[in-house]
């Protein structure tokens, strides 16, 4: 075995230790670094204390090659953890005039009407031994301070700036120090929560070293990103091959779409890959909506390109609208209702007779608050599609508010398409 990198995690902040907050930020990174197979074998939490942390940082430093910290890089007096790591060091801060240059203009940019205040340049404060790192989302800065051969990394505290330069700019440098190289994939599921895919995995998830198994819930949907470690590139994707066929194996018909970094970081892929398929395939669709308002239209319409393939959006929301554009039968309407498996069907056909689609979805249901009954709660609603011919409807039953019963069922339509296209 090679010299694995010992990092550990300091998290500077009064706040912490009172319990105000809850230190999310450790947690992103103990699992981060983990997935880069990066062991951290100790974690601390200090205030915001000059001598405090510089105790701290002798600890750490005596048992691990890199500490990383976050918080403490504001613009006030009790904001010292850049100057207690330089002190650490032993290096002296001056003002860095380009770093000074961005954090005026950015102040400038986001806060029209105040001065930029002098205690600003404090954050434009570095020693010439710095590597200074971007802060894409705020005005503090990071910095890697490195002496023979132990580094202290700091970053902002609040997690919207922390965690973006984590990912793009100190992942990447941890990996070039270490002698491995990380490769991870991306595996996107639809149609299964995430406590039921964990328990589905169980035996994998505890047995995982190299490749490890990350599971993210995302929207609705869930994420998992396999990583491995190895000597090159082409070992570990061998080793992930592997790993996702397993997945494939026990939970394959959830798997909508596999990929690298690209597909990692939205709620979901759904409609793109849909909506590509669609495209590939040239299948003509046309959807016919009625609780969902015209969400299953809109989402396909995000897609670019789509116009070759859509070529209609009906929102019939009344009974009349139904009939009038889709030739649902009133018979039907008045023996099964408008929430109805017949109703959703004839939807589904009516559209693509209309439009002349070679697909169409539909939608009809609850959506609440109001207008639930005993026979037909809140919540039920029926998803038709017609495809060349084949038609049915699904009957789903939704929990939660009248926006979130919408937006599942939508999705659930758009993923029936893709289903049925697929
Ligand atoms: P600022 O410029 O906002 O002062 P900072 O880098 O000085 O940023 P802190 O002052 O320590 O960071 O914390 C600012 C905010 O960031 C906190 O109020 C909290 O909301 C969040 N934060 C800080 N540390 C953590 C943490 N470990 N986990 C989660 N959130 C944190
Ligand atoms: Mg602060």
């Amino acid at each position: 075995m090679y010299d694995i990198m010992k990092v550990e995690l300091i998290s500077v902040g009064t706040e912490l230790l009172l319990g105000d907050i809850v230190n999310t930020n450790a947690q992103y990174l103990s699992r981060e670094l983990a997935n880069i197979g990066i062991s951290v074998y100790h974690q601390s939490t200090v205030g915001d204390n000059f001598d405090r942390l510089i105790q701290c940082f002798d600890e750490a430093l005596s048992r691990s090659d890199v500490v990383i910290t976050t918080g403490g890089l504001g613009p006030t007096k009790d904001d010292i953890t850049k100057e207690a790591a330089c002190r650490y060091f032993g290096f002296t801060e001056e003002l860095n005039d380009k770093v000074w240059e961005k954090i005026e203009e950015r102040l400038k940019k986001y806060r029209k009407n105040n001065v930029v205040s002098e205690n600003n340049k404090k954050q434009a404060m570095f020693p010439k031994e710095a590597q200074i790192i971007d802060n894409e989302y705020g005005t503090a800065p990071g910095a890697i301070y490195e002496k023979d051969g132990k580094k202290i990394i700091v970053m902002p505290g609040p997690p919207r700036e922390m965690m973006p330069m984590f990912d793009n700019k100190i992942k990447p440098f941890l990996s070039k120090e270490s002698d491995d190289v990380f490769v991870s994939r991306y595996v996107r599921f639809y149609g299964i929560g995430e406590s039921n895919l964990e328990t589905q995995l169980e035996d994998i998830l505890d047995k995982q070293t190299n490749p490890t198994i990350a599971l993210y819930a995302k929207s609705g949907e869930v994420l998992i990103r396999v990583t491995a470690s190895g000597k090159d590139k082409e070992h570990c994707l061998k080793m992930i091959e592997k790993e996702i066929e397993k997945l494939k194996d026990r939970v394959g018909k959830y798997i909508y779409l596999i990929g690298d970094e690209s597909i990692s970081s939205s709620q979901s892929e759904l409609e793109k890959v849909t909506a590509a398929l669609l495209v590939e395939k040239k299948i003509k669709i046309a959807t016919a909506e009625s609780c969902t308002g015209g969400k299953v239209a809109s989402m396909l319409i995000d897609y670019p390109g789509i116009s070759d393939v859509f070529l209609e959006g009906l929102v019939t929301y009344s009974n009349e609208a139904k009939m009038r554009t889709l030739g649902v039968k009133e018979d039907t309407l008045k023996k099964h209702g408008a929430v109805s498996y017949e109703t959703a069907v004839e939807m589904a056909r009516g559209a693509a007779k209309y439009t002349g689609a070679d697909i169409a979805v539909s939608t009809t249901g609850v959506a609440g608050p109001g207008g639930g009954t005993k026979e037909k709660p809140v919540g039920l609603v029926y998803i038709g599609v017609y495809f060349r011919g084949v038609e049915k409807a699904y009957e789903m039953t939704y929990s939660g508010t009248r926006n979130l019963v919408r937006d599942r069922a939508a999705r659930d339509a758009i993923n029936f398409v893709r289903e049925l296209v697929k």
